[in-house]
């Protein structure tokens, strides 16, 4: 018991470890990916870009990716993900901000929308979020927060930590850029590989060229081409996950768990049904908040900021749901559970 408790706290700091190292190079990977996807762009404006044909439907289809793709990936990295302690976002009013289809009625200056009015309002019956206190932070918090651990704090509807792209984590308020970045980068990295093979011969002295007219050396293109199918299929299948966990209604933190959920739910015979889940439209209009009394459809291809359905105090849910089915209070997992043990020996 000793033993295995010794094995336990090696593995746990050699995972804090991993955290400060990445946490501390997390800069130098954003600074990394803001070159990349730029020399990407350059490199298609400047070798690909003037081959294509219609150009006039062809050149604004791929400027539009471009900028989804830069917009979104900033707008990622400098907006927080929403912690406990913050007091609610407050909408925008610059011309960044996207105006909404509807404003539903708000209480007296406080910016919460009216119990009685938020059915109306996302088109969906929703319920106050239960309240817990963290025990690592000692914070009272919404259901769907986590403790971040590398952030050390309570991320209200956390994702995960993102180190390596973005450098903070990816929560209620920028999760819809992460996953619209994810989307455009798969969208360019599929244009820079499918249209940009011909070049790579090219670039590699494969086929027959006089010279290479171009701003971009042909080494440099022949690495993002390569990189660009690379991050094709690796970011693609990225994206296909987080959409799937967003049409079930889940964060990836909630898939991991609800998962546990089902198969202790089916060992005693009974269904486990995720009250968060309104099906598959709903759920991703409620993500995007592009549904009822939400945003346009057109903010999905113009990066334009817009707020999420819920300051993360109150979730819509099924009919006849206040809580998941088939977990019994006391059974959930909690962030302890899915750091790994504190509860094994002394605390
Ligand atoms: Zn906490
Ligand atoms: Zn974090």
């Amino acid at each position: 018991m000793i033993g295995a408790r010794c094995v336990f706290r090696c593995f746990r700091a050699l995972e804090r470890f991993g955290d400060r190292v990445t946490g501390a190079a997390g800069p130098f990977f954003v600074a990394f990916a803001i070159a990349l996807t730029g020399t990407g762009t350059i490199a298609f404006f400047d070798i690909i870009a003037p081959s294509l044909n219609y150009k006039l439907i062809s050149l604004p289809l791929c400027t539009l990716i471009a900028v989804n793709l830069h917009a979104h990936y900033y707008y990622v990295c400098i907006i927080p993900p929403g912690f406990v302690e913050d007091s609610p976002n407050e909408e925008g009013q610059s011309l960044l901000w996207a105006k909404r289809k509807q404003i539903p009625k708000r209480e007296g200056g406080g910016g919460r929308v009216l119990a009685a009015t938020r059915v109306g309002a996302v088109g969906a019956r929703v319920t106050n979020a239960e309240v817990s206190k963290c025990r690592k932070c000692g914070r009272l918090r919404p259901e769907r927060a986590h403790h971040c651990r590398i952030c050390n704090r309570c991320v209200l509807k956390y994702d995960h930590h993102c180190p390596v792209r973005i450098n903070q984590c990816v929560g209620l308020h920028n999760e819809r850029h992460f996953v619209l970045f994810l989307i455009y980068l798969t969208l360019a990295c599929f244009c820079v590989s499918i249209l940009g093979w011909p070049f790579l011969l090219e670039s590699l002295g494969i086929t027959y060229s006089l010279m290479w007219p171009y701003h971009v050396p042909e080494v440099a293109f022949a690495m993002i081409y390569i990189l660009a199918v690379v991050m094709f299929f690796a970011v693609g299948i990225m994206g296909g996950f987080h959409l799937r966990s967003v049409s079930r209604g889940e964060t990836s933190v909630e898939a991991q768990d609800h998962e546990t959920y089902r198969t202790r739910a089916k060992s005693r015979g009974e269904t486990f049904v995720n009250s968060y889940d309104l099906g598959k439209r709903k759920n991703l209009e409620l993500f995007f908040n592009i549904g009822e009394g939400g945003y346009p459809w057109y903010t999905l291809i113009i990066p334009l900021r817009i707020m999420p359905y819920t300051d993360g105090r109150y979730w819509a849910r099924q009919a006849g749901l206040d809580r998941h089915a088939g977990v019994y209070e006391g059974e959930e997992l909690t962030d302890e559970d899915d750091d790994g043990d504190d509860d094994i020996g002394v605390e």
